[in-house]
This record gives structure tokens, C-alpha cells and sequence, in this order.
């Protein structure tokens, strides 16, 4: 059976594993090794150049890591995948294999935070021109184009205020210029969307989110053509090293079997909770892709699968002073950056996440300071919403006195 013909679940169980030939393990054993034995002076050379398909060398691939890349093509419907040190090893990769000096990239203006400063100081200082756009509204796409674009960049939902992109239309704006589509696809998962599917070139995770889905591991992935995956690997991995270890990528295929499970269980967790914020008196607004208010709804429901995904943020009235008392006193939910975990996180994103954008910046794309980003778990959502009310109950207490 081909796994193109199987389901989510038991593609993300059973595709790219591998059980040991050798000693019969049912999981494949960690590869923890950084260089491989050469049957031969003549095969070194051989594999060493390139020449042969094997293991020389660990920051080059591992059998581990090679695993991990096979399940990752499979679920993101690519020729081919490559998994890396982190999110942004996965995002920096990525841009490097298909930018150059003199190039101009079109980018999404709520973006990751360390993404955002990848764009604005780092890619500028290499000489690559950059217009940051509302990717939403594709017209704002179409009216940045430069003879040199060469690549749309696009966060879809974005982070932290969950806008979604129309991955479809972009892609046919960057085809007609003959640029490239990247999407970071970290918010929805594999469960919820394919942006290949829907015509992007590339596709970036960071696997330290919902890939992993218990906090343990930094990595990241991009999948997308053979042609542009080779690209990715050599030189810009190889050079760059920016690799993920074997132990993580082993400790990411444990994780990611259940992903689908634990998608499920974040949508339908986060949609009761976002329907319970909306009518909290001491919220503001909530910002979550599966609410008819949210101004992206339409998007949303026409290109992601399955539901709306783990993620919303919410303005809580009071400001920055209500966003702080109400993250020191949750008792279930975490204060914790990062996001994607089986337990629930809440973080402010002004002064974490976001802490590289000016003020002016962040409200122009609705980062408002009363502004805390939840991750909702898979726990059992009343003890989540009892753990939340109590919290907005001492926040309105506090503030009106
Ligand atoms: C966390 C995150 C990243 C960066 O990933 P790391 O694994 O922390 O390097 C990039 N994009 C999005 C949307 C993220 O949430």
C-alpha cells in the first residue's frame, strides 16, 4: 500500500520507519555518531564527493535524521525534506537557497519575532531588499513586486495575532514573477494544511512546536522539491551547520506519532476556550482563526483541514498591568514562551516574542500590549477554562480595586 492511499494517523505512525535489521528493534536505534567507517579508500572518495548516496558525515545527514526527513516528505506531501538545528536553521536555510545579493523579498508583516530580525537586520546587511506587506490582502502583495523579486515569505497563521494568508493566490503572484513561495507552516501542522499542496515552493516548521509536541527538542524542518531540498542541504547545511542531532531527530519521530491526536484535541480545546474568552467581560477581543469574528475566518475555512488549530491571542482589558496578573495566576496553564506542547503555555507577546518590533510597529499589525498569546494543551478543557476564569477574575479584581 502506498501511502499516498493511507490517512493522517497511520502515515504519521508508520511513515519513513525503519525497524532494525540487524537486531529486530522495533524503533530504529539513535545513531549517535558523527562519522561513518568507508568500506574503501575508493568508496570514501566516491561518497565524499558526492558521487554516491551514504553517510560520511554527520553535520552532511544521518540515518537518523534521514528517517525523520522521509516522514516529514511523506506528511507534507514533498519530493523531499531536510531537518535542522532549530525553527529558524529551518527558516535562515530556507531563505539563503533562494536568495542572493540584489534580490527582493516580499514578506509577511506579522512574522515570528527572530524571523523578523533574520529579515530587517540580517538579510538587509547581505545586500537583499526587503518590503514587509499585510500578506492577507494579496493586492499589498502584487503592488510590492519589484523586477527583482524573487521570493514571497509568508507566516500563515501568522504569530501571534493568528491572520491568515491565501497560500493559493500568493503562490500564483510569485509564479507569475517566477519567484518562490515559503510558507512557515509551524501554527497549523502538517495535520491542518499543506502548503505544497497548494503551490508554495517550500515549507518550514519549526518541529520545536506541534512536530515535537512535548517541549523536549529544538529543531526544525523545510520540505518542498528534490531539486530545492539538494540546494538546501548542499551547500547551505553543509556550510552553514546549523544541524539537528541524532538523539533529537529520534526524540521528534517519538513525539510527532502523535500528532494527530493531539491536533484533534487542541482544536476542539481551543475553539470551546476561544468561544469562552469572547464573552469573558474582562476580554477585549480574542484572535482565533475558527471564530466568524476573527477578520480571517473566510481564509481559514477554505484552506485548513480538520479545524483551526492550539493557537489565539487575546487583549485583555486593562493593558500590559491585566496581561501580567493574569499570567502569574494560572495554576494549569504555564508562563512559557514556545508553543505546540501537550500542556497549555501563555506568554505576552510585546515584551517576549515579539520584543524585536518597535511599539510602533507592533500596533500597526495589532500586537497591543494588553496582549498575552495562549497555547492550548490537550487537557481536559473545563479544567482549562476554570483555571482561566478564576485568573480574569483576580486580574478585574485587582484593577478595580
Ligand atoms: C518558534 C517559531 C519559530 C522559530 O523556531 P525555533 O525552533 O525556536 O528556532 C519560527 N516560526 C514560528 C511561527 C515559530 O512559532
Amino acid at each position: 500500500m502506498d501511502y499516498k492511499d493511507m490517512q493522517f494517523n497511520t502515515k504519521v505512525i508508520h511513515a519513513g520507519q525503519v525497524h532494525d535489521p540487524v537486531t529486530g528493534a522495533h524503533v530504529s536505534p539513535i545513531y549517535q555518531t558523527s562519522t561513518f567507517v568507508m568500506p574503501s579508500t575508493e568508496e570514501a572518495i566516491r561518497l565524499n564527493q558526492n558521487q554516491d548516496q551514504g553517510f560520511t558525515y554527520t553535520r552532511f545527514g544521518s540515518p537518523s535524521a534521514a528517517e525523520l526527513e522521509r516522514k516529514i516528505a511523506i506528511l507534507e506531501h514533498a519530493e523531499a525534506a531536510l531537518a535542522v538545528g532549530s525553527g529558524m536553521a529551518a527558516i535562515s536555510t530556507s531563505l539563503l537557497t533562494v536568495l542572493k545579493s540584489g534580490d527582493h523579498l516580499i514578506a509577511g508583516d506579522v512574522i515570528y519575532g527572530c524571523t523578523f530580525a533574520l529579515i530587517t537586520k540580517v538579510l538587509t546587511d547581505l545586500g537583499i531588499e526587503i518590503t514587509l506587506v499585510d500578506t492577507s490582502d494579496l493586492s499589498q502583495v502584487e503592488a510590492a513586486i519589484k523586477p527583482n523579486t524573487k521570493c514571497i515569505y509568508i507566516e500563515t497563521p501568522a504569530n501571534p495575532t493568528l491572520r491568515v494568508s491565501d497560500i493559493a493566490g500568493a503562490a500564483e503572484i510569485a509564479h507569475n514573477i517566477g519567484a518562490k513561495l515559503i510558507i512557515d507552516s509551524t501554527f497549523a501542522s502538517p495535520y491542518l494544511q499543506n502548503p505544497l499542496d497548494l503551490g508554495a515552493d517550500i515549507v518550514v516548521h519549526s518541529a520545536t512546536k506541534y512536530l515535537c509536541g512535548h517541549g523536549t527538542v529544538v529543531a526544525g524542518v523545510l520540505a518542498g522539491s528534490k531539486e530545492l531540498i539538494d540546494r538546501a542541504r548542499f551547500p547551505i547545511l553543509q556550510v552553514f551547520g546549523a544541524v539537528i542531532s541524532p538523539f533529537d531527530a529520534w526524540l521528534l519521530m517519538q513525539g510527532m506519532k502523535t500528532l494527530g491526536m493531539r491536533m484533534e484535541r487542541h482544536c476542539s480545546n481551543a475553539m470551546k476556550i476561544a468561544q469562552f474568552l469572547e464573552k469573558h467581560p474582562q476580554v477585549e477581543k480574542v484572535y482565533y482563526p475558527g471564530l466568524p469574528t476573527h477578520p480571517t475566518h473566510e481564509v481559514a475555512k477554505k484552506q485548513m483541514k480538520n479545524g483551526f488549530g492550539g493557537m489565539m491571542s487575546v487583549d485583555v482589558k486593562g493593558g500590559i498591568e491585566a496581561g501580567k496578573i493574569l499570567m502569574d495566576n494560572l495554576e494549569v496553564v504555564t508562563l512559557a514562551t514556545s508553543l505546540g506542547n501537550i500542556d497549555s503555555l501563555i506568554q505576552h507577546s510585546p515584551t517576549m516574542s515579539h520584543f524585536d518590533m518597535t511599539k510602533e510597529e507592533r500596533e500597526k499589525v495589532s500586537i497591543n500590549d494588553g496582549q498575552v498569546r495562549l497555547s492550548i494543551g490537550a487537557e481536559d478543557v473545563d479544567d482549562l477554562i476554570a483555571d482561566l476564569d478564576r485568573g480574569l477574575k483576580i486580574v478585574a479584581n485587582k484593577l478595580n480595586g
